[in-house]
């Protein structure tokens, strides 16, 4: 595969390589945005590899942010205030399988060497259009291959995270693993233990998120003894008969709720956010979908289930492979405006106990009449809601 012979560079980075480069620093776009472009997918920014130290580009731009200056990456904001990431040319030395040291004060070849995969260690020059492809990176990606930089055995050792990262590559370009590395990938899972179970969630929901094929990024954490080490449910139930997620469906806590049992304990081990935790808890515990798909029915439901009506609605979608037969219904409830809970009663509290309901009776009170508001919403109006309640005490 041969490289384009100029890239199309988006002017703050421009700026920022000549900078650089007129302070006697080299700059080069680096990292998976130049992956996506060769694979001609939508991208991101351009991240920049230069030969200045993180100091040095702290006092090149007037503003700048720090990072991740224990790793060599400043961030450069321009003109619109975006920020681009420079990062120092370096090489990782006391790697211990979560954490590296790093040296600076190394060449282009050296940082591209420290990289995972071959995909993700090509280099170009913005100003005089060179490319730098020391792994052949380029083949790797018309191949469609993932391939460790060196050694992948020592590679794995130095980085467990990298073993989700090749999987996550693969699932989301639909590309191979080179059988050497995914042999090491598979030899060294049980040093996925390390790992913190932040890094290992962020993983997994990129992963959720970016996958062609949800099916196949499982199947392959399975098979490297991923799943084994963090999320064992996966291979207790594969739901071998799961329609494959349609690919505007990319939520991480549905998906997880979809392939695990019990999402919420899942999402407990992977340090997931308590909001997160929460919607998955309110996933398993339902009601799953209402009884009937009349309207009052679909109300009661809505009523019950409150803010996951949505999610329980999309899973029902997800699990089944077609639109959940109450959607219909839960749209007109919506434009509607039907009332739902009983802060959407036209009456409150005090104007209950102005009509000489006991205190302890008001919460019933107000239960009782949201229950024939969502039989009848045209009930819900101050003086029928009025009368209703003197009836009733
Ligand atoms: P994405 O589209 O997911 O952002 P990316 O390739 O840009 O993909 P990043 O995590 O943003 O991935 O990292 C940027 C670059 O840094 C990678 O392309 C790779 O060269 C290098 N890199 C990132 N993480 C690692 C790692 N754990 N080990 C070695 N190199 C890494
Ligand atoms: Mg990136």
């Amino acid at each position: 595969m041969g490289f384009p012979e100029k890239l199309d560079i988006p002017p703050s980075i421009l700026h920022i390589a000549q900078t650089l480069d007129r302070a006697g620093f080299e700059a080069w776009c680096v990292g998976g945005t130049l992956r996506d472009t060769l694979l001609g997918q939508p991208h991101s920014d351009y991240d920049i590899a230069t030969s200045a130290t993180p100091d040095q580009v702290q006092r090149l731009f007037p503003r700048t942010v720090a990072v991740g200056v224990k790793y060599g990456t400043v961030g450069v904001l321009d003109q619109q205030r975006a920020l681009h990431e420079v990062t120092t040319f370096r090489r990782d030395v006391l790697t211990d399988g979560r954490h590296a040291v790093v040296q600076y004060g190394v060449s282009l070849d050296e940082d591209l060497a420290r990289r995972d995969f071959t995909i993700n260690a090509i280099a170009y020059n913005p100003l005089r259009y060179e490319w730098r492809d020391p792994f052949r990176g380029a083949e790797d990606i018309a191949a469609g291959l993932v391939r460790a930089v060196g050694d992948p055995r020592q590679r794995f050792e130095e980085d467990f995270l990298r073993i989700l990262r090749a999987i996550r590559f693969a699932a989301r370009f639909d590309f191979a693993i080179d059988p050497p590395t995914w042999e090491a990938a598979r030899a060294a899972a049980a040093g996925l233990r390390q790992l913190s179970a932040e890094r290992v969630r962020d993983e997994w929901f990129k992963g959720l998120q970016t996958s062609r094929s949800v099916r196949r990024l499982v199947s392959m954490w399975i098979a490297a003894g991923v799943a084994r080490v963090w999320l064992p449910e996966l291979e207790a139930d594969p739901r071998e008969n799961l329609p494959e997620p349609p690919a505007d469906i990319r939520d991480p806590v549905l998906l997880t709720a979809l392939l695990i049992a019990e999402p919420s304990r899942a999402l407990r081990r992977l340090k997931g956010s308590n909001a997160q935790i929460e919607r998955a808890r309110a996933l398993e515990e339902g009601p799953t979908e209402p009884g009937a798909v009349d309207l009052t029915t679909v109300r009661r439901w809505m009523s019950q289930v409150g803010p996951s009506a949505d999610d329980l609605t999309t899973l029902w979608r997800l699990r089944h492979g077609t639109e959940a037969p109450w959607a219909a219904a839960m749209t007109r409830i919506r434009q509607n405006k039907d009332p739902l809970t009983r802060s959407d009663l036209a009456i409150s509290g005090s104007d209950l106990l102005a009509l000489g309901v006991r205190g302890p009776d008001v919460g019933q009170t107000l239960t009782q009449l949201l229950n024939r508001v969502l039989e009848e919403p045209s009930l819900n109006n101050r003086d029928g809601l009025l009368a209703l309640a003197r009836e009733m005490s």
